[in-house]
């Protein structure tokens, strides 16, 4: 046995998950014994480990990735005992056009990496630091990307394209799709679990504070709600979703806005927290004194409009859908919003059971001949198993294992 650590590293957090893996050729799926993260890197940080039912907390002080990551090592020591660290799997927002699978990370990836930072500035350059905290921290452990851009990269040109001249489009302004390490997990989890969706057209809303929906028709994805940046398609916590640009040229022409500006208000001012002006949290929303108000079930009802609207988009290019599934943090536990988003889609063959939808945990919630699904997302579970197999010999990313 050895120990796979994975990472998702942010600006002030790194999340990190720890697995130990069978060293044998035909081993089996990686298991995980402890979850944790680091908050508030900078000054005043803290570690919580997740282990054997216990949840411990550790003032960190003054941390940065690269002492952050020690403390890790430190905190898993007893967790792992005389494992060591083999491998070390991380979540990287953007492949680029580039990546299509997870891959071995060096020096020179990381160069060609840190040129997508453009693309992504809110994220990539935080996970690369994480990257380079973490060889330095495990100089003997094998690095590995994993990107949430990778599962989409089979798009057809018409789900991949925006209508600008093609100078653009061969410059990398592409809908790349993101949250595809979850949708890589939940299509191989159906597929697996329900032996007629094998090759299922799937439509997988996954609704977090991030929220996206994606196409899937045999294991791959084919289009995306979000597409250049992972603003597009559906409102979320603070993110507007689909907005039209003549919005921005007017922002900045009459009330003056600056590119910052756009920025804090597109990806931090908007979404369920601006429409409501009450919380960026479903939950909140959907729960006590705030769900009486009228601008809290405003922003709920555009959330679920814009959901089924994607469903009706996403059902006609996948050629008619065979699932509809629900993941994420609303997705999972929302059953009002499953169940105002499947309201009057029968024509689609999408009907709810309206007690299984209600009941915690149940996973088939559906009556009518779509299969209607709540699966829980496992995002570090594609991570570990793509360090897993490139321990093995660099197999593929074991696609064909969940
Ligand atoms: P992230 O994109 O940050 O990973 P999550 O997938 O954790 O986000 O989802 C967070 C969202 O899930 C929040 O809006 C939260 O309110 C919502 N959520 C979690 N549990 C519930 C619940 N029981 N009912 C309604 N919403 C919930």
């Amino acid at each position: 046995m050895s120990a796979i650590l994975t990472l998702n590293a942010g600006s002030s957090s790194i999340k990190f998950s720890v697995y130990l893996n069978s060293d044998q050729v035909s081993s089996g799926d990686p298991v995980g014994v402890a979850v944790g993260q680091i908050d508030g890197l900078g000054p005043d940080a803290t570690l919580i480990l997740k282990h054997d039912g216990r949840t411990s907390e550790t003032q960190l002080g003054q941390a940065d990735h690269t002492s952050g990551l020690r403390a890790i090592l430190e905190a898993i020591r007893p967790v792992i005992g005389t494992q060591t660290v083999v491998g070390v799997g991380h979540r990287i927002v953007h492949g680029g056009v580039a990546q299509e699978e997870p891959v071995r990370l060096d020096a020179a990836l990381l160069e060609e990496l840190a040129k997508l930072e453009p693309l992504a500035p809110l994220h990539q350059p935080h996970n690369l630091a994480g990257i380079r905290a973490a060889m330095e921290a495990f100089p003997d452990a094998i690095q590995v990307g994993c990107f949430d851009t990778a599962f989409h990269r089979a798009h057809p040109f018409v789900n991949d394209t925006y209508a600008l001249p093609r100078q653009y489009f061969e410059e990398g302004v592409r809908r790349y799709g993101f949250h595809g390490l979850s949708y890589d997990y939940v299509s191989g989890h159906v597929a697996n679990t329900y032996a007629d969706l094998a090759d299922a057209r799937m439509v997988i809303a996954h609704l977090g504070n991030g929220a996206s929906m994606c196409c899937v028709r045999g294991r791959r994805s084919i289009a995306s709600s979000m597409g250049f940046s992972a603003v597009d398609g559906l409102p979320m916590g603070t993110r507007t979703g689909q907005l039209d640009p003549s919005v921005i040229l007017y922002l900045m022409d009459q009330h003056g806005m600056s590119t910052k500006d756009i920025s804090d208000l597109i990806y931090k001012k908007s979404g369920l927290l601006g429409m409501s002006g009450i919380s960026n949290d479903m939950r909140t929303l959907l729960e006590g004194d705030a769900a009486d108000t009228e601008s809290a079930r405003e922003a709920v009802a555009y959330f679920v409009a814009r959901v089924k609207h994607e469903i009706g988009a996403l059902a006609a290019l996948g050629g008619g859908i065979d699932a509809l599934v629900f993941t994420g943090g609303i997705g999972e536990n929302a059953w009002q919003i499953r169940e105002q988003v499947c309201e009057d889609l029968g024509f689609l063959g999408i009907s709810l059971d309206i007690e299984a939808n209600r009941r915690r945990g149940t996973e088939d919630i559906g009556t009518g001949p779509v299969k209607v699904l709540v699966i829980r997302t496992d995002e570090e579970r594609v991570i570990a198993r793509a360090v897993s197999a490139e321990l093995r010999g660099g197999a593929q990313s074991d696609r064909a294992a969940e």
